[in-house]
């Protein structure tokens, strides 16, 4: 490292086992240090590995002086990692350290150890290939037809398994590296859409799972509407399942999103209803067409005040005219207890385990 400065010195040495990951810029984007925790999330052996694309020249060019607090911008920067090119949230200090020149220390935003593995994690599975999609069928209950078909994530650990969704999935989808794994996951869905009609599945709905953060991003909406294009998918073949919709704070923007997406044809099922964030405002503000029922609702089925929410959902849908769809079914008894409550489409290891695309049977 080319700075001998003392602070600078000092500096390194007490953030190197800080939980942040940090790095130093140089203004050529070469990187001139790394702490441990960045060194982890990339697996860096070489600083060489990983350099920064551009940097605002408003930021470059703000130091400060020696006599002022350093300043600092919270700024997304593109990242290049051996083969791969992606976005992360930072916070750009400016630190003067003599009277012409100062460091950039840039602190990788991340919000807790765990946050960091999954980071870790992510970027793993991404410079690797190591992203599937299973898939799931939907079933009207009463006449056992397939009616959809829903793709979910599989991220191989790199030891024989896959990354559990449920803990993975919600510390990384706000972030911007999760768009690679959208995008690969829609590059799946195209073979899917290929083998469909040779899979018996040629009348159901194809639907890929969306944070909100992801359609509210207006790139998206540009890339589901292409997609579309690109692959003449029919209306009503493909669909969205919309979670986290706690991030849907602009229920305006959202509803024009989703009512864009619409217009190409997309159908829009807002997942885990009754669980977390996932409320009524939703039915009533959103433009959607399906309801997921969370399967906690489906697990305690038995219990009857559980079974009166139940019927509840099924009859608001059945008025505002809206599709429902049970998670969860396990067992026999829940599936009669669902079709008794009106819900009349449902999802479930009872009926279809999530399976890969090679490994779906036709069936009658
Ligand atoms: P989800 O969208 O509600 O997906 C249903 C989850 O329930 C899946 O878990 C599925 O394997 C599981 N499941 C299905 N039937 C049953 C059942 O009868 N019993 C039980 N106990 N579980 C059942 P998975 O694949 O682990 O996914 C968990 C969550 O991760 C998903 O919940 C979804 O929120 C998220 N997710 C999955 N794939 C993606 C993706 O591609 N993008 C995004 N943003 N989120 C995804
Ligand atoms: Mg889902
Ligand atoms: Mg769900």
């Amino acid at each position: 490292m080319q700075h001998k400065d003392k602070e600078l010195n000092y500096l390194t040495r007490s953030l190197l086992h800080h939980p942040s990951p940090y790095i130093i810029y140089e203004l050529d984007g070469s990187i001139a240090w790394a702490n441990m925790a960045a060194k982890y999330i990339f697996n860096l052996s070489n600083l060489k590995q990983v350099s920064i694309k551009n940097i605002d020249d408003e930021i470059k060019n703000n130091f400060g002086d020696l006599e002022s607090i350093a300043l600092y911008y919270d700024t997304p920067i593109e990242i290049t990692l051996r083969k791969i090119n992606f976005f992360m949230r930072t916070r750009v200090h400016m630190i003067p350290v003599s009277d012409d020149s100062g460091i950039m220390l840039i602190e990788l935003l991340c919000s807790s150890r765990d946050g960091l593995n999954a980071l870790k994690e992510t970027i793993e599975c991404i410079e690797n290939n190591r992203i599937e999609l299973a898939y799931q069928k939907q079933y009207d209950l009463n006449t056992k037809k397939i009616t959809g078909v829903e793709a979910l994530l599989r991220m191989q650990d790199g030891k024989g398994g896959y990354f559990a969704n449920d803990k993975v999935i919600p510390l990384i989808e706000g972030e911007k590296l999760f768009s690679l794994i959208v995008l690969e996951s829609l590059n799946q869905v195209k073979e899917f859409f290929k083998q469909k009609d040779a899979k018996g599945l040629s009348d159901v709905t194809l639907y890929l799972n969306v944070s909100a953060h992801t359609i509210m991003h207006e790139e998206f909406c540009k890339i589901f509407s292409k997609f579309v294009d690109e692959n003449n998918i029919k209306p009503n073949e493909f669909g969205l399942e919309v979670t986290e919709t706690a991030e849907l704070e602009d229920m305006h923007k959202a509803g024009e999103s989703l009512a864009r997406l619409k217009e190409k044809g997309i159908k829009i099922a807002l997942d885990d209803f009754g669980a977390g964030y996932a409320s009524l405002k939703y039915i009533k503000d959103l433009p959607i067409d399906v309801v997921k029922l969370d399967r906690h609702f489906t697990s305690n089925i038995s219990d009857s005040s559980t079974a009166r929410l139940i019927q509840f959902v099924a009859d608001v849908c059945l008025e505002l005219d809206l599709e429902m769809i049970g998670e969860g079914i396990e067992t026999e008894v829940e599936k009669e207890k669902m079709i008794n409550l009106g819900c009349k489409v449902g999802q479930g290891f009872l009926m279809h385990k999530p399976s890969f695309l090679d490994d779906i049977e036709i069936e009658n």
